[in-house]
């Protein structure tokens, strides 16, 4: 029997704390394909879709695909932006008898008229199929699980790897999963357990720490019979949302009591090893110190800005980590991305070679990582912006940071852009001229999805705290709707 399924992936990671509301403009920056468009682009890549097109193949689906969209993480989503992208997939539904659904999301999707995004689109879809029709998504662990997601979704698979590399193999295993439940042969939900916090203390990091053995449980878990699928979700604590935090979710049939046992001692040691903090999080003055005194002898110094994270909802504009590296004279170095479209702008009328006075970055927030830096600075080139990756996590994917420029300040090359994007492969230097192998300092904004291509090139690898958006210190930020006693912002026992 051939079944027709409909696929589909809709993805943000939405900060509340973000000043940018997401609306569509922002999806089309990043990507939002229809259909075929979004096949070509993604279905022979490490994406959920290839998984899903993987898991089609090899059962003879006929699959409609809706679309694919994204959005750099940013402020929540507006309702007629979210209207926009549940578009393809509600009409699609209408027109059209489906076996079963398959949808790769993110997982910390925030409206701004509903906190749980995930949750409002799936309840829109079962009001048009019913409660019988099996639906499967896949969820990036730094989602915020809700109940409503469990209660919707009979099968719920995360990725299992931070930095990201199992894309594909998630949507495989979710499109197994869906195969074996639409022939009738299993009928699984899922459930959850939760505990009381932003999130699991290193996020979630899968190359070192705790969390390779909590994955190796979950895996040996998976291979009961009644057991499809186990994930351990970080959260995301940049969401002051009331359903925020670590997560791990069984889907499975038969015995719930033991799969929720089984879920809390995962959940368990989540809660007991939370002040395991794998990072030594840096000012950006000891971080420059030691940039200035480096010997690049095994590959260059390279420097995390954790806080200023375009891949968390960080503006990527934060300027005390570069103010700190000049201030040291650190020399051979580069530095990206520095977000700053006007100053993109200003530079078009400018002479490569030539030397320009320029105020760089720092509009979006001062009391996050910084104000203005006035420099004076050489034109290296200037760019479309675009690139397409080649390393573990994008490979063969097109991005894009818009019109781009790249200066150089002493012996510092900056990387200034027009669209946020965290830094997560060698290309995103490359493609501008730049090639981080060859420096002894590379500076670049992300939390760990870097480490994937970065680490085999790095002699060292060192992580600041700029005290931008995303800053590891809580208790800098606003919360108003995370439920109270929460760790790390309250002192307490469970
Ligand atoms: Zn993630």
């Amino acid at each position: 029997m051939s079944f027709n399924v409909l696929t589909a992936e809709i993805s943000h990671e939405t900060n509340s704390f973000s000043l940018h509301k997401t609306g569509k403009k922002a999806f089309l920056a990043r990507y939002a394909l229809m259909g075929a468009a979004a096949i070509a682009e993604r279905g022979d890549e490490n994406t959920e879709l290839a998984g899903f097109l993987d898991a089609g193949r090899a059962h003879d689906w006929q699959i409609t695909h809706a679309l694919s969209a994204s959005a750099g993480p940013s402020g929540k989503i507006r309702r007629k932006a979210f209207d926009w992208l549940c578009g393809p997939i509600l009409s699609s539904i209408k027109e059209h008898q489906y076996d079963g659904l398959l949808l790769g999301l993110h997982g910390a999707m925030g409206l701004d008229f509903r906190e749980d995004g995930e949750g409002e689109l799936l309840r829109r879809i079962r009001r048009l199929v019913g409660k019988k029709m099996p639906i499967a998504i896949t969820l990036d662990p730094h989602a915020n699980v809700s109940a409503r997601m469990c209660e919707l979704a009979d099968i719920i698979v995360s990725f299992k790897t931070y930095p990201h590399i199992d894309m594909r193999n998630t949507g495989h295993q979710a499109g197994e999963i869906l195969q074996r439940t639409m022939t009738g042969e299993i009928k699984p939900r899922t459930t959850y357990v939760r505990r009381p916090m932003l999130e699991e203390v290193n996020g979630g990091r899968t190359d070192i720490g705790p969390m390779i053995e909590r994955i190796a449980s979950a895996r040996t878990y998976e291979e009961q019979a009644d057991v499809f699928a186990v994930s351990i979700n970080a959260g995301f604590a940049s969401a002051d949302v009331r359903e925020v935090g670590p997560t791990v979710l069984v889907t499975g049939q038969g015995d719930f009591s033991a799969h929720t046992a089984f879920a809390e001692t995962i959940a368990d040691d989540i809660w007991n090893r939370r002040f395991e903090v794998l990072n030594d999080y840096l000012s950006v003055d000891e971080t420059a110190a030691i940039a200035a005194n480096y010997q690049p002898t095994k590959g260059p110094l390279v420097i995390a800005d954790y806080a200023d994270n375009p891949g968390a909802g960080g503006y990527g504009d934060s300027t005390e980590l570069l103010r700190a590296l000049l201030d040291a004279n650190v020399s051979n170095a580069c530095f990206a991305p520095m977000v700053d479209g006007e100053l993109v702008q200003e530079l078009q009328t400018a002479v490569v070679g030539q030397a320009v006075q320029i105020t760089l970055g720092g509009r979006t927030d001062p009391d996050f990582g910084g104000g203005p830096l006035t420099l004076e600075a050489e034109l290296v080139s200037l760019s479309d912006g675009q690139f397409t990756g080649d390393g573990p996590m994008i490979h063969g994917l097109h991005g894009s940071f818009g019109p781009s420029a790249v200066i150089r300040v002493d012996g510092i090359e900056i990387l200034i852009v027009t669209l946020p994007r965290q830094i997560l492969d060698l290309q995103q230097f490359k493609t501008f001229g730049i090639n981080p192998q060859t420096k002894d300092v590379v500076a670049l904004k992300s939390m760990q999805h870097f480490r994937a291509a970065f680490e085999p090139i790095s002699g060292q690898i060192i992580v600041c705290d700029s005290g931008a958006l995303c800053t590891p210190r809580y208790d800098r930020l606003p919360y108003r709707n995370v439920p109270r006693p929460i760790f790390p912002l309250d002192q307490f026992e469970i």
